[in-house]
C-alpha cells in the first residue's frame, strides 16, 4: 500500500436501515472514485439479486476453500443459521491500488475485525432512527419470513448498541440526504489522510 492508494471505508448498520439504497445513492452522486466491494456469501440469492453484482453466491465448499486459503479480509457466519458472509482480500487490494475508494458494506463484527487489522479505515454506522422504524422497513421490504424478521430485529438491537465503535454515525431518515452526509464525511477525510 502507498500514499496513492484509495481509502477503505466501512458502512454498517442493521438490516432494514436502508444501507443498500444509501450506498447506491452515494455511488451515483459522490464525486470521489468510489467502488463497492462485492461480498461472498453462502446465502441463497433473493429473486431480485444477481450473482457477481449483489454478492458472489458461493457453495459452502467453495467458501470454505477460500477461508482455508486465507483469501478473506474478514468472514463470519451471520444470523447463526449457517450462512457465511465474507470480504475477499484481492478485489479490495486491487481496487485500492487503482486509486479507488473501496466501500465495504458489512456487519459490526466484520467491521471490528477489519478495524483491528487496518486501524486507518474510515467507519460509518448508518442508523435507521428507532427500532419501530426499522421493523416497519423490514416488513415493507417483504423479503423475509416472520422468523427472519424477528432474528434481524434481535441482531439490530445488538448492532445499534455497538454504533459507538464507529468514527461516524449517520441517521438515515432520507436515503439521498444520508448519502450526501456520508459523501461530505469522505470528502473531509480526503483532506486529512489517515482520519
Ligand atoms: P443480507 O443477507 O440482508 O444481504 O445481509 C445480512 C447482513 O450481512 C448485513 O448486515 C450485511 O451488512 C452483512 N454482510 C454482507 N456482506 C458481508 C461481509 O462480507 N462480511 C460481513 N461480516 N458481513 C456482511
Amino acid at each position: 500500500m502507498t500514499d496513492m492508494d484509495g481509502h477503505l471505508v466501512i458502512i454498517s448498520g442493521p438490516s432494514g436501515a436502508g444501507k443498500s439504497t444509501v450506498v447506491r445513492s452515494l455511488l451515483d452522486h459522490c464525486p470521489l472514485p468510489l467502488v463497492l466491494s462485492i461480498s461472498a456469501t453462502t446465502r441463497p440469492a433473493r429473486t431480485s439479486e444477481v450473482d457477481g453484482l449483489d454478492y458472489h453466491f458461493l457453495s459452502e465448499q467453495k467458501f470454505r476453500e477460500h477461508r482455508e486459503q486465507g483469501h478473506f479480509l474478514e468472514c463470519k457466519e451471520v444470523f447463526g443459521r449457517g450462512y457465511w458472509y465474507g470480504t475477499l482480500k484481492q478485489p479490495v487490494t486491487t481496487g485500492r491500488e487503482a486509486g479507488n475508494w473501496v466501500i465495504l458494506e458489512i456487519d459490526v463484527e466484520g467491521a471490528a475485525s477489519v478495524m483491528e487489522q487496518l486501524p486507518d479505515v474510515t467507519t460509518i454506522f448508518l442508523h435507521a432512527g428507532s427500532m419501530e422504524e426499522l421493523e416497519r422497513r423490514l416488513r415493507a421490504r417483504g423479503t423475509d419470513t416472520e422468523e427472519s424478521i424477528r432474528r434481524r430485529l434481535d441482531v439490530a438491537r445488538e448492532e445499534m448498541s455497538r454504533g459507538g465503535q464507529y468514527k461516524y454515525i449517520v441517521e438515515n431518515i432520507d436515503a439521498d440526504k444520508a448519502a450526501i452526509d456520508i459523501c461530505e464525511i469522505l470528502v473531509a477525510t480526503e483532506k486529512k489522510p489517515n482520519a
